[in-house]
């Protein structure tokens, strides 16, 4: 496995030297996000924050335009926690133990074996669900890996397995192999275990994993609020509402059927009849979250009753900015499908009455 690893590994950024930082930040970015998405924010974070001491000096909010794109953003939140950990505690450098890995805000199991092993060669097994996939098949694991009886298992097998000589090359080649090769419907004919796999030998390759179908998808109204005052936007932030706790947005409500509870203090202003609803809408999704984008506008000629309103909501945070730096302002790829829903509807608004 370790020759075909080094034959045709794809050939990535965090890959290049093995630098225990770097690869923190790779794993944390990769962890809900697919390898092509992650790439070019993965590049340009580093270049603004090479080391720990430039995330640990950076503003959150600097942080968090940085991280765009790759949305659960209380994973940058933690990472720049972490920087200061490590600046602080470890003198800039990524601890070298099992122990003190975990105690960075955001690092688990799988993150702290990952670096560990990748960074150091310590014999630390990583456990992902490509790993789960590749161990189980070849292995003839048939119970499901999501049990946590079959996950202790696989931990334990996974342990077991791990190359003491090369335990990094090991750990990066079964996560490539469960990317390229061993993928759902899995190509055997171009793995390295083809002789020696449990699953292929029982005709069972496609059937391993047990897979639990599971539909939990939500459907989502999320209706922004575009509120104006002395020519600037309203942005808020506070930890109690259901998304982006931890960063500036648009004022929204959850509209619709949805299981979440709505926020009263939302509705004076959607309720307010001067709000203008634009009936365009784009789509979007959030963990299992499908949602349906929408945005309304309202002028509020008085700013100071707008911040009487919101200055009782616990822990809210508000800034009025510039509605050209929106992008900056709300770091989300949601503002950018708002303004182009903004930027559609200003040019319909252009057009003489009978033409729209
Ligand atoms: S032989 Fe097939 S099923 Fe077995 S590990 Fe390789 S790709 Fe996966």
């Amino acid at each position: 496995m370790l020759h075909w690893f080094r034959k045709y590994k794809r050939d990535l950024p965090f890959r290049i030297n093995k630098n225990a930082y770097r690869i923190w930040v790779s794993e944390i970015m990769l962890q809900q996000t697919r390898v092509a998405a992650m790439l070019p924010i993965y590049e340009k974070f580093l270049e603004r924050f090479p080391t720990p001491y430039a995330l640990k000096d950076a503003s959150e909010e600097e942080v968090m335009r940085y991280w765009k794109g790759l949305g659960y953003y209380s994973r940058a939140k933690n990472l720049k926690k972490g920087a200061t950990l490590i600046v602080d505690r470890h003198s800039g450098e990524f601890p070298k133990t099992y122990e003190e890995a975990l105690e960075i805000p955001g690092v688990g199991s799988y993150t702290a074996s990952a670096v560990l092993s990748i960074a150091y060669n310590k014999i630390y097994a990583v456990l992902d669900g490509n790993v789960k996939r590749v161990l189980s098949r070849l292995f003839l694991v048939e119970s499901d890996p999501s049990s946590s009886a079959t996950e202790r298992f696989l931990k334990t097998l996974s342990q077991e397995f791990v190359n003491p000589d090369f335990p990094g090359d090991h750990n990066e080649a079964m996560m490539e192999l469960g990317a390229l090769v061993c993928v759902p419907i899995p190509n055997c004919s171009a793995c390295p275990w083809l002789d020696r796999c449990g699953a292929k030998a029982s005709g069972k390759e496609k059937e391993i994993p047990a897979s639990k179908v599971v539909d939990n998808w939500i459907d989502l109204d999320l209706n922004f609020l575009f509120l104006r005052s002395e020519g600037k936007l309203l942005a808020v932030k506070y930890p109690g509402r259901r998304f982006f706790k931890t960063i500036y947005s648009l004022p929204f409500r959850v509209e619709g059927k949805h299981p979440y509870e709505n926020e009263p203090w939302l509705d004076e202003f959607f309720s307010d009849p001067g709000l203008s609803q634009n009936r365009s809408n784009a789509r979007h999704s959030i963990t299992n979250h499908k949602i349906r984008l929408r945005f309304c506008e309202l002028d509020a000629k008085i700013r100071i009753d707008v911040e009487k309103k919101i200055a009782s909501i616990p822990g809210l945070e508000w800034k009025w900015f510039d509605e050209s730096a929106l992008n900056e302002e709300f770091p989300s790829s949601i503002s950018g499908k708002l303004l182009k829903l903004k930027n559609k509807l200003d040019k319909q608004r252009e057009l003489p009455v009978g033409n729209v």
